[in-house]
């Protein structure tokens, strides 16, 4: 066990987008050095951070250069080759380590791992042939969705077959060759998410279930707290709870969940601070960002209890038409509206640019509130 990294210590992260952004951001307000690291050319966490490194995952050369002077690694992007969160984790402690960022990024291993635990998640199959995509269906049933085992995140990689007569030879060209998870369709009421942060001596902080709303398979709306029942909101915690320890984190990780009738179903998993706890910036005791630095930091967490109800509206590049700044200045008149931007140059449709968060003494006003700006934000 590595002994705390205190504040005026040195934080790195992988990956330099806007997780990484707020993370530094509030790395930097409790008086911590940070670096970055992103192979992209325009990172939007350089700008926030005291040296940023542009290369590859796998230049070993770059990475101990970044790595030098770091008390912690950390990431903010769950896509990154595990063998680089190892390579760096010879040279400084690497939170979350490459073995919980390998179940995480490949949806095979991210379902076997929940079944083999007990939590309850879609019923699921491996496919690696169409032969196998077709009994599968027969076994599984109608509807369901195939999704590619890698590199999946706000619907990529995934097919819904929604009857027995689809063709399934379609279907599987449209995944590619290689591995695939297909999993029975859940209809479910409503999505959640649920935010829980573990240090590397087993404490552990969780926060209440974030109600999620998307739009063309992104988020769009997040309304804290989810708009469900007290013994579902508890059930929803104990499940991140139970999944932090079992999986062994350190460090944040957001857990995905269906609500169907009253129960709860487990989607996905997301090592890093996620974009259904952006509210927390504003709206809660600590924010998710902090929380981060303070768990793979081996601080003290903080609290995490909401402070007013919010709902969270996520800005997309959808919203600069005709490369037309949105309108800030009306915006910025709704008082209870907080506005974050991530610098992130370009807009482009579907594109994270930002969000807002509005706060409110009930989440109904809040939701009001945030879908007004939305409204005129979008004429
Ligand atoms: P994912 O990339 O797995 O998080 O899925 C993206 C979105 O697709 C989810 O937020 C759901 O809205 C929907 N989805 C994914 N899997 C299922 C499922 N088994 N049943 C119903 N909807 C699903």
């Amino acid at each position: 066990m590595s002994a705390p990294l205190l504040p005026g210590g040195t934080i790195g992260i992988l990956g330099g987008g806007q997780l990484g952004r707020m993370s530094a951001i509030a790395a930097r307000r409790m008086g911590y050095k940070v670096k970055t690291f992103d192979p992209a050319a325009h990172a939007c966490a350089a700008a926030v951070s005291d040296q940023h490194t542009t290369a590859a995952w796998s230049d070993v050369k770059a990475l101990k250069s970044f790595a030098d002077g770091c008390g912690r690694v950390t990431l903010e992007f769950e896509n990154i080759p595990p063998a680089t969160v190892t390579q760096v984790n010879t040279l400084v402690p690497c939170h979350p380590s490459a073995e919980v960022l390998a179940i995480c990024q490949n949806r095979r291993r991210e379902k076997e791992f929940l079944k083999a635990q007990g939590i309850p998640c879609a019923n699921f199959a491996v496919v690696s042939s169409l032969e196998e995509l077709t009994a599968a269906v027969k076994q599984i049933g109608t509807p369901c969705v195939l999704k590619t085992a890698d590199f999946g995140y706000d619907g990529k990689g995934q097919v819904k077959i929604p009857n027995a007569q689809t063709n399934l030879e379609e279907v599987w060209e449209k995944i590619g060759d290689g591995i695939g998870v297909l999993e029975a369709w859940v209809p479910f009421q409503l999505e959640i998410s649920v935010i829980v942060a573990r240090t590397e001596d087993g404490r552990t902080a969780v926060y209440d279930p974030a109600e999620n709303i998307h739009r063309n398979h992104i988020l769009h709306l997040s309304l804290s707290p989810a708009r469900i029942s007290e013994a579902t909101h508890r059930e929803a915690q104990a499940l991140a709870l139970k999944i932090a320890a079992q999986i062994k984190l350190v460090g944040l990780m957001a857990v995905e969940m269906f609500v169907q009738d009253g129960r709860i179903i487990v989607n996905e998993l997301a090592p890093r601070p996620h974009n259904s706890g952006h509210q927390t910036f504003d709206a809660n005791e600590t924010s998710q960002f902090e929380q981060h630095i303070r768990a793979v930091c081996g601080l003290p967490l903080g609290g995490t209890r909401m402070l007013k109800p919010s709902v969270m509206l996520n800005l997309l590049g959808d919203l600069w038409r005709n490369g037309q700044t949105p309108d800030w200045a009306t915006v910025l008149k709704e008082p209870a509206a907080k506005l974050h931007l991530y610098d992130k140059g370009q807009a482009a449709p579907g594109r994270k640019m930002g969000h807002l968060t509005v706060t409110a003494d009930t989440l109904e006003d809040a939701l009001q509130k945030a879908e007004a700006l939305f409204v005129t934000l979008s004429k």
